[in-house]
């Protein structure tokens, strides 16, 4: 029997094993090989990592993994989950049962692309969720804002630190009239209308197609797709979750633990704020810290 098993081994999860391998604790990690940033070039943000391809920074985290003796790290999905603490099973999609005193929930979220041709194949290039991770590298140039809702005003306000050349794609929203006042008085046009195709131009450049106007060409264009856990074991187990703008987040106390005794879970799964590689790291180290805490005697 394991002491914790990790379903999700991307930057929060190999950051719970991390800490668990240190403590000495027996733990398998299993994962599918899918981090959400998979799409971008490179990552921002986490220090002493800026720049470098998401990918490039897992793999150099499974390397140093391998000096702990206790960690396991598995390529294979979770496909079921049953039992209670200090009794957790975990059925592996190659069959393997194991068995485990606590898990850490941390597969991640799904974006969900809309059906709009070109919108899938220019995520993480042309098209963008996050000023944090994307905005520097095209400050003072023309982006575009594809609107979602309420949360869009307030991410036109943010852009303002990056960049006084925005442009408001309503795609079929009615905006206020207040919040148009708003952004006229912030130089923001808004185009209406649907948008019915996205062309990649390369680099992050991209030409907006839309149903009722011209074209529009943009230098990156900001979106924000509503989002799905990665996996529904959640369900299975019956778990509290929270809702948030863009889809939900698994329910956790301060100690990171579930609605379920001796499950915990970290990253985008149950975050419900700002997500990114750092709070994904430093909420599967809490995740790792706390359940390791949990099973002393
Ligand atoms: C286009 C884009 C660009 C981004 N750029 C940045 C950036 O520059 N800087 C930044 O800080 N953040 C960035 N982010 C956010 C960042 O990707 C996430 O916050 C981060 O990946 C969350 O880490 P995580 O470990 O919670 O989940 P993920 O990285 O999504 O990992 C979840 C893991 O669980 C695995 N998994 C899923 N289901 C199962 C299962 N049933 N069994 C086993 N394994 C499973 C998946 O294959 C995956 O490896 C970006 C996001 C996107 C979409």
């Amino acid at each position: 029997m394991d002491d914790v098993i990790i379903i999700g081994g991307s930057f929060a999860g190999l950051a719970g094993a991390l800490q668990l391998g240190r403590a000495r604790r027996k733990v398998t990690v299993l994962d599918t090989g899918l981090p959400r940033n998979r799409f971008a070039g490179h990552s921002h943000g986490l220090l002493g990592h800026d720049h470098k391809p998401p990918l490039d920074i897992l793999a150099e985290a499974r390397r140093q993994l391998t000096r702990y003796p206790t960690i396991r790290l598995v390529s294979a999905r979770a496909d079921g989950v049953s039992g209670a603490i200090d009794d957790f099973s975990v059925l592996t999609g190659d069959g393997e049962s194991l068995t485990a005193r606590r898990l850490i929930l941390s597969y991640g979220v799904v974006d969900q692309m809309p059906d709009v041709p070109g919108f899938a194949e220019s995520w993480g290039t042309s098209v963008v969720p996050c000023p944090y991770c994307d905005g520097f590298e095209v400050a003072g140039q023309h982006w575009g804002l594809v609107w979602s809702g309420p949360r869009s005003h307030s991410q036109a306000k943010l852009f303002g630190d990056w960049t006084d050349r925005l442009t408001v794609f309503a795609d079929g929203h009615d905006l206020s009239p207040d919040i148009r006042a708003d952004l006229a008085r912030r130089n923001v046009p808004v185009v209406d209308g649907r948008i019915t195709g996205i062309v990649g131009c390369g680099g992050h450049k991209a030409t907006v197609k839309l149903d009722t106007v011209p074209d529009a060409d943009v230098d990156i264009l900001f979106a924000q797709p509503s989002i799905k856990p990665s996996a529904s074991l959640h369900e299975t187990l019956s778990l509290a979750t929270v809702g948030t703008p863009f889809g939900i987040a698994l329910k956790v106390d301060e100690r990171r633990e579930t609605s379920m005794p001796g499950i915990y879970a970290a990253g985008d799964l149950a975050n419900p704020g700002m997500p990114s590689v750092t709070t994904a790291s430093w909420q599967g180290a809490m995740a790792g810290i706390f359940a390791q805490q949990s099973m002393l005697v």
